[in-house]
Order: C-alpha cells, then sequence, then structure tokens
C-alpha cells in the first residue's frame, strides 16, 4: 500500500489517511477487494499512462475511494457515474435498503451527498470527477480509451448487459475491465454480472482474465 501523503486537494482536507475514509464510508466494496481493485488501478496505469479510469456505480463513494486515490497516486482521473437513485435492490423492501440514504423532500434515494463527502475526506476531489446520471448515456459521448474501466451498476440482467455493451469497448488496449458481484455459482449471489459482464468478455477473445479476489474479476484488455 503506498504511502499517503496529505496534501491531496487545495482544500486542505486535514489527514484522515483515504484507506481510513473507505472503510467508514457506506457501501459493498469490502476491504481486500477494495485493496485489490486499488492495486490493479495502480497496475493498469503503469500499462496506459495517463489515460482515464471509469467506475459505473459510485453509491455512496466506497469503492470510489480505492479508485480515486489510485487515480491520484498515478496522476490520472476517474470519472465515476451514478444516477444516485439507487438500483432496484437498494430500494426501499429490498435487501441491502439503507433508509439513512434517502432524500427527506422526495422520499427517493440520493447517494450523492455521501460520495461528495467520502472524496472531500479522504482529499480526493481533485482526482475524481462525480458524474451524475446514466452510465450508458455517459458511455454513448465517451470517447477515450481508459486504462480502468470497473462495472459495479445495477445488477439486472438489461441493465448489466447494457452496461457491457456500453463500456467494453472503452477499455484500453492493456486495460483492465473490472467487474463486480461476479458469481459462477448462483448459490452464492445473482448471476447478471457473471452472465451479462464477465462470460460476453472472456468469450468475446478480447479479455483474459488476470486474478480474482472474493466476486471481483479482473481482466486484461489484449
Ligand atoms: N461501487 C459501490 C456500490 C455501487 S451499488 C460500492 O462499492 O460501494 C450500484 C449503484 O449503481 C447504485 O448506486 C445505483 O444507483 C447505480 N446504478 C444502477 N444502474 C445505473 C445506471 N443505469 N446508471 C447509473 N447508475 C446506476
Ligand atoms: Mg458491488
Amino acid at each position: 500500500m503506498a504511502r499517503v501523503k496529505h496534501t491531496r486537494d487545495a482544500a486542505g482536507v486535514d489527514s484522515v489517511p483515504w484507506r481510513d475514509v473507505a472503510l467508514a464510508t457506506k457501501g459493498f466494496m469490502p476491504a481486500a477487494e477494495g485493496d485489490a481493485l486499488h492495486a490493479a488501478a495502480l497496475a493498469a496505469a503503469t500499462r496506459v499512462p495517463g489515460a482515464p479510469f471509469v467506475e459505473i456505480g459510485t453509491y455512496c463513494g466506497r469503492s470510489t475511494v480505492w479508485l480515486g486515490a489510485a487515480a491520484w497516486l498515478s496522476d490520472a482521473v476517474l470519472f465515476t457515474v451514478d444516477h444516485h437513485r439507487g438500483s432496484e435492490e437498494l430500494q426501499v423492501g429490498w435487501e441491502h435498503h439503507d433508509a439513512e440514504v434517502v432524500d427527506g423532500r422526495s422520499g427517493r434515494m440520493d447517494s450523492l451527498p455521501f460520495a461528495r463527502t467520502a472524496l472531500e475526506l479522504a482529499g480526493l476531489e481533485n482526482s475524481v470527477v462525480l458524474v451524475v446520471g446514466g452510465s450508458v448515456e455517459l458511455a454513448h459521448v465517451w470517447d477515450r480509451a481508459a486504462a480502468m474501466v470497473f462495472i459495479d451498476g445495477g445488477h439486472g440482467v438489461d441493465v448489466a448487459g447494457a452496461d457491457f455493451e456500453a463500456w467494453a469497448g472503452h477499455v484500453a488496449r492493456g486495460g483492465t475491465l473490472a467487474i463486480h458481484d461476479v458469481f459462477a455459482d448462483p448459490t452464492e449471489g445473482g448471476q447478471a454480472p457473471y452472465e451479462q459482464i464477465y462470460l460476453p468478455a472472456v468469450r468475446s477473445g478480447r479479455f483474459v482474465e488476470e486474478s480474482v479476489c472474493g466476486s471481483l474479476r479482473l481482466l486484461r484488455r489484449l
């Protein structure tokens, strides 16, 4: 793990080490997988210097801090996209719903304030661009090869498939496609990231698996 300096942003945010901020942020990224994601992003940046990182599915900024710190250390920029209204499985009545992540005015989910706070506390506002909107809409105007594309958005069959279609082509040669919540065994979790993203990526012949950490799969673009 790289050493942290405490002068990351002009805001002069004082000195909470970024990894501690990640661990204290709401979300769904286990520490070991966050560390693996961070290391993979650092490695991708050395192979594709200067290229941006993209994250689909910011939520409250937990995984964003691991990736954003890698961007900061690489002199790269992370673009993280989310409409911040929550996936189906995050809505009221679903297993992963968190009542704190609801806007009191509208009664709708709004994870954006949490993400902004996480980036501020981690001192990463200069290294991360929060994009508020749909992932496919962003993909359609995106015209740059990315060193790392991390897909952790909606886990419905159609949404996951759309993210694969929209984003896989934006990974630079030598770059990394990272996919979260990949479960080959249906008894361990939902199948959409596995069937709609992981398998099509490998079967396309354009990606080769480099490593696995928990449900995180890291594929290298050939
Ligand atoms: N990466 C986060 C968790 C992301 S949860 C972490 O590690 O903690 C998935 C997120 O994807 C939700 O916040 C949801 O709002 C977002 N999402 C789902 N479908 C989306 C879409 N089509 N466009 C943009 N964001 C989407
Ligand atoms: Mg996830």
